[in-house]
């Protein structure tokens, strides 16, 4: 690693021609000193130093080069300090801005990309055998402080994904439930547009009918009293506006930014404000569009992605009461939307989706304990009540798949489980994709140490949580039992056993 900055300090006033002679034992002292500071033993030639150095009017130019100790990006505040304070008194003048010119960097790679990679903030990337060559003009200084370390993270980053070829997750299969003859190989989408029980209403959208809604009603049901009943999950209402201040701490945006559906408000409530916008449409029956846009605000958040992050936030800066651990939750009382785009078919994927979300709280052994009843009664539905033939998968995001065999196995107790059904319309089990209807995360301190919550005194808080997809849940059923209740499992037929009658209609 090389760091080359080119940058320049404003004083308030001219620089007298005394600091002239002061500025080079000056820096002298802090090329041995501050610069030098904290960088390990015998690798002092990499530490930052100064090397060049022009005063022109009120402006003090210098050249600082590093190599991976005491960057040249962490030296300018030091350097800043130490020049303030000697010299501020002195001369009655102090640093006014500080200005980055120009910033060159040498970055060895472990590998090359395979395609042109472009970061934010960098003029020019060059990459020459396994070096990357950045060159950055007029950089905000508050960059420095670790924008640039986020910077070279990036860029490995990026290049490390590109060589996973867009694959974003590391799979590996857990668990088979036994084999079990379909009883059709439909699309149960078609087949329930032709019954009625669903209706495309938007692209991703659904009217879910007596049939459909009862079905959903009737799993939600089944998780009541198998699963949140048993141990102990209790109700609350999560708020499904979510501001983007709490998907930057849950690290959905920017990850999830390309699904997201964007909320905005009113720029005003004066109907004032909103005549001529009411008059377009009264007389036109159309909506001004480009009206419309001057007239809200840029969007606040989105509507609900994940359900869990408001309820974090409820937390944020909250110390637990050790006799409330654990703490058990689920929410079902809002849909969630994603901007799936072409990844639209059927009711298996769709825009706006209703799922129960379980959300626990508790120290690291209660987190795990929980995951293990439910990932029983998960066991119990789906294999003597739905008897589905489903498998589950553990993954991993591909960064944390890198970390070698221990890092793995340590991280086998924090993660995700996804749990997929076979949809036979799609193929055969060994080739077609299944599909992912639910997951279940125990995520560790990833969220309590983004919202820094605690248990009293100051224990750590583990978390976990567990999306419960109905419309998926539902999916996989009718794609391997059927719509004709006769052919489902006993069991399931203890809850629903007959159908709703759906409204005839035909159209104009
Ligand atoms: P997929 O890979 O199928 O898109 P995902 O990894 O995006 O799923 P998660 O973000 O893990 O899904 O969401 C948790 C759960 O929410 C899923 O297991 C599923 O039950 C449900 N879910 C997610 N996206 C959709 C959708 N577009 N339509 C219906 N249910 C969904
Ligand atoms: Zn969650
Ligand atoms: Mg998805």
């Amino acid at each position: 690693m090389r760091l080359d900055i080119r940058l320049h300090f404003e004083f308030g006033a001219r620089l007298p021609a005394q600091a002239l002679k002061d500025i080079p034992i000056l820096l002298e002292e802090a090329n041995q000193g501050i610069l030098k500071k904290g960088c390990p033993k015998g690798k002092e030639e990499e530490a930052s130093e100064v090397k060049e150095w022009r005063v022109e009017g009120a402006n003090l130019f210098l050249r600082i080069l590093s190599g991976r100790y005491v960057r040249a990006h962490h030296a300018v505040k030091r350097i800043r300090n130490f020049l303030s304070e000697n010299m501020g008194k002195k001369y009655k003048t102090g640093i006014r801005k500080v200005f980055i010119d120009r910033f060159e960097i040498q970055y060895e790679l472990d590998r090359e990309p395979e395609k042109e990679i472009t970061l934010p903030f960098v003029q020019k990337i060059e990459i020459r055998s396994n070096t990357a060559y950045l060159e950055l003009e007029n950089l905000p200084e508050d960059l420095l402080e670790s924008g640039i370390d986020r910077l070279l993270d990036l860029l490995e980053d990026k290049i490390k994904r590109q060589s996973y070829g867009g694959k974003a997750e590391h799979w590996e299969i857990l668990w088979e439930s036994p084999q079990r003859e379909p009883i059709w190989t439909g699309d149960p989408t078609q087949e329930m547009i032709k019954r009625g029980w669903v209706v495309r209403y938007l692209p991703g959208i659904w009217y879910h009918s007596f049939t459909s809604s009862k079905i959903m009603r009737t799993i939600e049901q089944i998780c009541l009293e198998e699963l949140l009943s048993p141990i102990g999950f209790q109700e609350v209402i999560i708020p499904k506006v979510t501001p983007f201040n709490i998907w930057l701490k849950t690290g959905h945006m920017p990850g999830s930014a390309p699904s997201i559906f964007y909320i905005s408000q009113p720029k005003s409530w004066d109907p004032e404000f909103w005549e001529d916008l009411s008059d377009h449409v009264k007389i036109t029956g159309e909506i001004p569009m480009k009206l419309l846009a001057e007239k809200i605000k840029e969007p606040l958040g989105g509507a609900c992605y994940a359900q869990c992050p408001p309820l974090y936030s409820i937390f944020e800066r909250q110390l637990l009461d050790e006799d409330d651990m654990p703490l058990k939750f689920f929410d079902r009382s809002g849909p969630s939307y994603r901007y799936e785009a072409g990844g639209l078919h059927g009711i298996e994927r769709d825009t706006e989706f209703h799922r129960i979300e379980l959300v626990w709280f508790g120290s690291k052994e209660q987190a795990l304990q929980i995951k293990d009843q439910i990932m029983e009664k998960y066991k119990h539905i789906f294999n003597e009540i739905m008897e589905l033939e489903w498998r589950t998968a553990w993954v991993t995001p591909w960064y944390m798949a890198q970390t070698g065999e221990k890092g793995v196995e340590e991280a086998k107790e924090k993660g995700t489980i996804d749990f997929e059904g076979w949809l036979p319309w799609r193929g055969n089990r060994k080739e077609s994709e299944w599909l992912e209807f639910q997951n279940l995360t125990v995520a560790g301190t990833k969220f309590s140490d983004a919202f820094k919550f605690k248990i009293r005194p100051g224990k750590e808080v583990w978390t976990g949580c567990s999306g419960i997809g109905l419309e998926r849940w539902m999916s996989v059923f009718l794609s391997q039992k059927g719509l004709d209740p006769k052919n489902w499992p006993e069991s399931f037929r203890g809850y629903l056993s007959s159908l709703p009658k759906e409204p005839k209609t035909l159209k104009l």
